[in-house]
């Protein structure tokens, strides 16, 4: 019998009113989730996640939602 496992979607959502680009979240991330696009966060690695929250503690405006965190 095969086995699967299934991991819930993890959700990122950064408040672009709030991120002021300081990357710590591009510095901190050991999966390589974040990319600074114009100055701002973005999220396009997603999948990657290990869900460790070390992004949303890095972040120095609160600027992260993680769906697990
Ligand atoms: S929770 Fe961890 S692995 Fe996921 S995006 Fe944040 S720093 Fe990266």
């Amino acid at each position: 019998m095969a086995v699967k496992t299934y991991r819930a979607a993890v959700t990122i959502k950064i408040d672009h009113d709030e991120c002021i680009g300081a990357g710590e979240c591009v510095n901190v991330c050991p999966s390589d989730v974040y990319e600074l696009v114009n100055g701002k966060s973005t999220a396009p690695r997603v999948e990657d996640c290990v869900e460790c929250c070390a992004c949303v503690e890095a972040c120095p405006t609160k600027a992260i939602e993680h769906s697990s965190c």
